[in-house]
């Protein structure tokens, strides 16, 4: 599918499969009210409780990783052959007879995109710590102890996915990340499956991710956000010119490399659709969503530049065009009465770029790679992702240096600096 599709003029996303996709999403419309899938809000655990999960998934997962051999080997004996231990410690042969049943099954439903060995080398995983936790899975930082690397591994318990009803969408996630090659796109490495949960592993970006970067500097310069905005530009360009919507573009889910360039990653609410094609469930995250998204659809590629307009108006103004509310029709109802007021400090060509991405009609929003070559906000900036990409970002780099190297506060608990005296220097007492 990725090749035929891959031949669109200027980012107009082209694709074969234009009636059946119709066709499916109708389906997906008709029935009940669509469901939001993801809404981050709603995934924000209560205070503490993360510490709870955190070490419950420790005790689940840390076995899986740590012993993922002997997990697979001895845990499951169907999959391996290895005998069942002594029945005196087996449950009774009723409850037996049905673990027979189901747990192929529970393996087989994630094939072939979660197999069951971990690939040759991961599976000697250490947990270095916590990454952070999504509203669907847990992110580790583990330690590849045969490669010596460092890589970072999404933990999803299958028992949520099944819960949510989000296996297609799982699955999906997995195949397209695999698909995608793009120097703006955080590549996926293996995935596979313990007896409980999906490992979906990816190298570690070190740099962090957007939205820490954004919380710390408050907001961008024009030249910065110009830059992350051409990054953007030409990967959601790549997804939907293979016909490939994101539905979750925010600062979150935007790592940063060692160069401080743009990493594009979490696919899990990403789906394929063909130019023409129309998806109807509400999904994303609140903040983010198009008016035509949180509307219960019909909606297309076109909700990802509403969401990367969104983006932009954050990281140039310090502040989201809308605040969030507690659910999509709240939302939606704040979405379509805000006026969208762009500060005036920011430049003719950002104010303009804002307001055509922010516009309420997904037909007027631009959305092809040509639109934006030629726009205001960009002159004078290349397209070409190679000549990007060998450009350090120093403003990202300048502040990665500042937080490796700590001024350690207590060392200036004496410090006592007079202005007046010429000779002083501030320097830590
Ligand atoms: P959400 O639903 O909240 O978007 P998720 O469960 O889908 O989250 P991800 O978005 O893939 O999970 O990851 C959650 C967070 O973990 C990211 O926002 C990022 O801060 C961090 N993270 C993910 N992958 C990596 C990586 N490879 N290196 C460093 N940090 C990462
Ligand atoms: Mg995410």
């Amino acid at each position: 599918m990725g090749a035929a599709n891959s031949s669109g003029p200027q980012g107009e996303p082209q694709g074969q499969e234009q009636e059946e996709e119709e066709e499916e999403e109708e389906e997906e419309g008709k029935g009940e009210a669509p469901a939001v899938l993801k809404d981050r809000t709603a995934s924000i655990l209560p205070d503490g409780s993360w510490v709870r999960s955190w070490k419950s998934l420790l005790s689940n997962v840390g076995g899986a990783l740590l012993g993922l051999e002997r997990v697979l080997g001895t845990r499951n004996p169907l999959k391996t052959g290895v005998q069942a231990p002594p029945s005196e410690r087996l449950p009774p042969l009723l409850e037996k007879e049905q673990l027979d049943r189901t747990l192929p099954q529970c393996v087989a439903l994630f094939l072939p995109e979660f197999p069951v060995c971990p690939p040759v080398g991961h599976r000697q995983l250490k947990i270095l710590g916590f990454v952070a936790k999504g509203s669907f899975g847990t992110v580790l930082k583990v330690l590849d102890c045969g490669q010596e690397q460092v890589f970072a591994v999404k933990v999803v318990p299958k028992v949520e996915v099944l819960r949510r009803d989000t296996l297609k969408q799982c699955k999906e996630e997995v195949s397209i990340q695999k698909q995608v090659r793009h120097p703006f796109v955080h590549c996926l490495g293996d995935t596979w499956q313990g007896q409980r949960h999906l490992f979906i592993m990816c190298s570690y970006c070190s740099t962090g991710d957007l939205h820490t970067l954004w919380k710390s500097v408050g907001r961008f310069a024009e030249a910065v956000v110009r830059l992350f905005a051409t990054e953007l530009v030409l990967v959601l360009a790549y997804l939907h010119n293979l016909g490939i919507v994101h539905r979750d573009v925010k600062m979150e889910n935007i790592l940063l490399d060692e160069q401080g360039h743009l990493k594009l990653t979490d696919f899990g609410l990403s789906r394929h659709l063909p130019c023409g094609g129309r998806a109807y469930t509400i999904c994303g995250t609140l903040q983010y969503m198009a008016p035509e998204v949180l509307g219960g659809g019909p909606y297309a590629h076109a909700a990802d530049w509403w969401s990367m307009g969104v983006l932009l108006f954050a990281l140039a103004s310090g502040k989201f065009p809308v605040p969030p509310e507690k659910d999509h029709i709240s939302m939606l109802e704040s979405v379509r009465s805000a006026n969208y007021a762009v500060p005036p400090s920011l430049s003719l060509g950002l104010r303009l770029l804002l307001s055509e991405l922010l516009c309420p009609d997904p037909q007027r929003r631009p959305r092809y790679l040509h639109h934006f070559r030629s726009h205001l906000f960009f002159r004078g900036m290349t397209f070409d992702a190679e000549i990007l990409r060998k450009q350090p970002v120093d403003f990202v780099l300048g502040l990665q240096r500042a937080k490796e190297t700590p001024m350690d506060s207590a060392a200036f608990s004496d410090f006592d600096l007079d202005l007046s005296a010429p000779s002083s220097q501030p320097c830590p007492g």
